[in-house]
Formats: structure tokens, sequence, C-alpha cells
């Protein structure tokens, strides 16, 4: 294939049918003539468990932002989620948290959500990219290698997933979009063509999963979602979020190496030694549906593709194959859908030619930046985090974390502007705005009192 790097694309391929490869093809398939995705799994037709998603087991929380801007990717996305059995849910007054400082208010607000499981979320979404006419699937077929040199990118190579390497297929491309998540080998195909792998930062929780499926006994609890951490220096956290089906997700996590149990009384026994007892209490009366399964693969890596001195035309990146946060904190999903925002943007500014990946990579560096600045500060807060040193700047932000999330336990207003950063709806700066400042402060000053009054507070 021969297109100069400024040269219109045609054919976009992109790898992996997870979030990002399905939102990248949606933006994409209004720019160019095709767009093929291969995916190396077989795709279900309903919200089915595949092994190319293992994490879809697990608790995910789609937060606001990623509710928002999914709806703005594809219109009616909210409503799909409820019509496919997703709890609508007041994000301030539905959900009872337990955070590491104690628990949170409840109060009605407009912090609108929807929970469900991670099959649901992709599900919709699939669905919507499949009716489009403009993009075409090769499933059961896993990306091998890229096509190309160092100057440009031209296509992969595939083989059937569990088929000999002579069946291998060359599929030709003039812009290859990868996707493939967590497990992503880009930065060993560019080891390849540059002789060196671009730069990696990691910071390992040493964090682990453990989650079941429930069926409630009875009515509804008066919560919908529900989140306990515990008090550092504990490791342990727990939750529990409602599925479509009538069915729940509980999931318990322990950082620092202190992995929740698979057996059965030892899933029990760590929900117990959650430092309130809501979680175990729930699941004491709850009937389980499935076994505990484990995950392990947390670490946050971000793969600095935007430091390295080259860049092939016709590549791009996005999702958990440029950056995995934790998922403690509920953002890849809603990361997700702001890079493939990012790259609409880009693509009615540019249209889509072959060197869109060389402006997507510097980006998704700078959208990156808070998520990861978010997620890796509050891992930093357990001893037994590895990773970069830590930085006097961290401090300070565990400082000023502490402080807001202090008073945000008191006053619902510094609580409302707390969450809409949590959920990636305002930059971390919104909680300095003078307002706030003013009602943190009072804030602290009535805790003071109450401390004077009751030391034992
Ligand atoms: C335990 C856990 C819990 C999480 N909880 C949350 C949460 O609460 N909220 C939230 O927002 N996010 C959460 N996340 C993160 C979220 O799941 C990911 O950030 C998101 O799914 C990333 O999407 P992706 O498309 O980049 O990757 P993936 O969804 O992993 O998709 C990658 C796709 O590529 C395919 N693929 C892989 N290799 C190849 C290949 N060589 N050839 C062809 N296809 C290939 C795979 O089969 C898969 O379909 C959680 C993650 C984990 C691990």
């Amino acid at each position: 294939m021969t297109v100069a790097p400024n040269e219109r694309v045609r054919r976009a391929l992109v790898i992996g049918a997870g979030l990002a490869g399905l939102c990248a093809a949606r933006v994409l398939a209004d720019h160019v003539d095709e767009v093929l995705i291969v995916e190396r799994d077989h795709l279900p037709v309903h919200p089915q468990p595949r092994n190319g998603t293992p994490q879809a087991r697990h608790l995910h929380n789609l937060l606001l932002r990623g509710q928002h801007d999914f709806e703005v990717l594809f219109p009616g996305f909210g409503a799909e989620l409820e019509a496919g059995g997703a709890v609508p849910t007041d994000l301030a007054h539905d959900m009872r948290f337990h955070s590491i400082w104690g628990w949170f208010p409840r109060y009605p607000s407009d912090l609108r959500s929807r929970l469900c499981s991670r099959l649901l979320v992709e599900h919709v979404i699939r669905e919507r990219v499949r009716a489009l006419p403009r993009v075409r699937w090769l499933e059961q077929q896993r990306v091998v290698e890229l096509l190309g040199d160092a100057r440009r990118v031209c296509g992969v190579r595939c083989e059937r997933a569990g088929a000999a390497a002579s069946e291998r297929i060359d599929v030709e491309a003039d812009l290859v979009v990868e996707a493939s998540g967590r497990s992503t080998r880009l930065p060993r195909w560019l080891e390849t063509l540059f002789g060196a792998p671009p730069l990696v930062t990691e910071v390992d929780p040493h964090m682990g999963y453990a989650s079941r499926i429930y069926r409630m006994p009875h009515a509804r609890p008066d919560w919908h979602l529900l989140l306990l951490r515990n008090p550092l220096p504990s490791t342990r956290s727990g939750g529990i979020l409602p599925l479509e089906g009538g069915r729940w997700v509980a999931t318990l996590v322990g950082f620092a190496g202190d992995h929740p149990p698979t057996s059965e009384a030892g899933f029990a026994a760590f929900a117990r030694s959650l430092a309130v007892p809501d979680v175990a209490n729930a699941l004491d009366q709850a009937e389980p549906l499935s076994e505990p399964m484990g995950y392990r693969q947390t670490t946050n890596l971000w793969r600095h593709y935007e430091q390295l001195p080259r860049w092939p035309v016709g590549l791009a990146a996005l999702g958990d194959a440029v950056c995995s946060l934790n998922p403690m904190y509920g953002q890849g999903m809603s990361v997700v859908a702001m890079e493939a925002v990012l790259l609409r943007k880009l693509l009615e500014r540019h249209g889509a030619t072959a060197v869109l990946g060389e402006e997507l990579r510097r980006a998704l560096a700078a959208l990156l930046r808070t998520p990861w600045v978010m997620a890796t500060s509050e891992d930093y807060r357990y001893a037994g985090t590895t990773g970069p040193k830590r930085s006097s700047a961290l401090k300070l932000r565990h400082w000023m974390t502490d402080v807001i999330a202090h008073a945000a336990m008191l006053d619902t207003k510094v609580h409302y502007g707390w969450t809409r950063v949590v959920n990636l709806l305002d930059p971390p700066t919104a909680l300095l705005r003078p307002t706030l400042l003013a009602r943190t402060a009072v804030a602290h000053l009535r805790r003071a009192r109450r401390r004077l009054r009751s030391p034992d507070r």
C-alpha cells in the first residue's frame, strides 16, 4: 500500500474489539471508507464473558465522565444500558462509601449514574458499532506482527487463534490502530522496528482482586453501590455493585500482596476482616451464583510512546495498550471514552491522514496525566507500592487530598465537588475554587470544635 503521510486514509485496521477498539472504530467510520476490526476472540451477540477480557468478571463502575463521553459517542447509550437492565443510581444518595478517612455523606444530587456489568457496557457499544455500514470484522484472528518498517506501518500479520504459524495471513491498511489492551505487544514491535523499546513507567501496588456473583435474598438494601476501604495502613477494601438481571458482584481487594483468597471460606473471612461489616453482612444473606474468581494484573503501566524520538506513519495506539491504570479507582473505561472523544476532535480538525497517530500519541500524554497522577498518588499511600521514587509533590498531594476528604465528610457541597473530580468530570484544580476552599476551612473548624468537645472522635 503506498500512501504518502498526508494522504487520506481509506482503510483503517483496529487491533482488538475491546472498548478502545470499538470506540476507535466508531469515530474512524465517519472519516474513512472502511474500518476493519481484528479480534482474537469470537464475539458474542449477547453480553457474555469471553477470554480476551477476563477483567469483565470483576466489579466495573463506569465513572460519570465515561457515562457522559460514551453518550457523546453513541447517543442513547445510557437509555440502552437501562433497557439492558442497568440500575439508575444517584451517586451521592444511593452509594454507601466508607473511604480510608471514614463515611461520606448521602444526599439527593444530580450525580446520575447507571450500574451494570462491563459485559453490558461492551455489548451495547459493540452492537452500535456492528450497525455501522463501514465497519467490517475479522474475528478469531490474533495479530502477531506489524507489517512495514520504521518509517511506515502498512498492515498486520494475523494467525487464527490456536492454528499453526503456517496459517498466517497478512492484512494491509493505511492506518493501524493498536487497541489490544493491557497485554499489548506494541512495545516489543516498536523495539523490533527501532532497536529500543519505549520507556515504560510502572507503579505497582501489588494489588489483587477476587470477585463473586450473588443474588440478594429479598428487597434491595437501602444502597445500590457499597464501597468500603479500610483506614490506612490496612491494605483491604471491598465493594458490591448491582448487575443487570437481579445479580450483584462482590469484589474484594488487597494491596501490597495481601490478596483476597479465592476459596469460599477465605473469601468470606476476608470480607469479614473489613473495617465495617456491611459487605460481609450483605453477603451472609446472599446466594452465591459463582465461585470466587481472582485477578492479579493490576499494576499501573504507562508506555510512553510520546517520548519516542520517531514514530512510524500509519500507526496509532490507544486504551490500555497505552496506559493501564490500577482498576481500584474505576478510571479505565472512562479514559477510553475520553481518548475516543479526543481522537474524534483530531479527525475533525485534520481529517484521517496516515500521520494521525503521531499527533494522537502527544495529545494522549496530556490527557493521561490527571488519571495517572490520581491513581498512582493513591497507590503510593501503601508502603508496599513500588515504582519511581516518591516525590515531595506527592506528600503535598496527599496532604491536600486528606484536607479536602475530611471536609467532604462534613459538607455535602465539598463532597459534591470532590465526587465530580474523582469521576473525572472536573480537573482537580476545581477543588481550589475560593467557595470550596472556604467551605473546606469551615468544615475543618467544625471538626476541630467537635474534637475539643469529645476528644475520642
Ligand atoms: C480487575 C479489573 C477491574 C476493573 N474495573 C474497572 C472499573 O471499575 N471501571 C473502569 O472504568 N475500568 C475498570 N477496569 C479497566 C477496564 O477494564 C479497561 O481499562 C478497559 O477495558 C480498557 O479497554 P481496552 O479496549 O483498552 O482493552 P480491553 O478491554 O482489554 O480489550 C482488548 C481487546 O483486544 C483483544 N486482543 C488482545 N490481543 C489481541 C491480538 N494480538 N490480536 C487481536 N485482538 C487482541 C482482546 O481480546 C480484547 O478484546 C478494570 C480492569 C480490571 C483488570
